[in-house]
């Protein structure tokens, strides 16, 4: 027998399910949540920061910073493979994974990647700089004005502006 929509429906979980779960499962893994607007997650000792579940995407969000904990290969070095495997878990365990919240998750990946991606290009930009002493200006959009600031102000050297840049592109993000 097929089901109709409305039956379809029914069995989506509510938004209190969803709180519940997450409630749940933090409780079982001794997660401590704490209910602020970044989301992220530490390993040691084991805790959550997430906003409050009133929406499936904040509640995907939530298993993906969960997934972050209990989730499989956490502990690699490479920040897109944990980022990737909380997805994972993310998916794996939600009550419902729906369209909307896979939306979200490659969103979020894709983005991050494009971080990571112009973070190496970058420093890779800075060391042949460092070496041909040309100012690459194409692989970050403020680095002509950042050049034209130096060198208005004359007092920054180069290696010390090229540092500054790099420390800020190459910060990883938390979540
Ligand atoms: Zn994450």
């Amino acid at each position: 027998m097929t089901q109709t929509p409305t039956e379809i429906r029914s069995l989506a979980p509510t938004i209190a399910q969803m709180r519940a779960h997450i409630v749940r499962v933090c409780k079982a893994n001794k997660i401590e949540i704490n209910y602020e607007r970044h989301a992220s997650a530490s390993y040691r000792p084991p805790e959550i920061w997430i906003r409050p579940i009133r929406s499936p995407r904040a509640y995907a969000i939530a298993l993906h910073e969960i997934g972050h904990i209990i989730g499989r290969y956490q502990m690699k070095s490479s920040a897109m493979v944990r980022e990737r495997w909380a997805w994972e878990w993310a998916r794996r365990n939600a009550l419902q994974w729906t369209p909307a919240m896979e939306q979200h998750a490659e969103r979020c990946l894709k983005s991050y990647a494009a971080e990571q991606l112009s973070g190496l290009n970058f420093s890779e930009q800075y060391a042949r700089a460092r070496e041909t002493g040309a100012f690459p200006l194409r692989c970050f959009p403020y680095a002509s004005q950042l050049q034209s600031f130096g060198k208005q102000l004359g007092l920054i050297s180069a290696n010390l502006l090229i540092s500054l840049v790099q420390l800020g592109g190459l910060e990883p993000p938390t979540s």
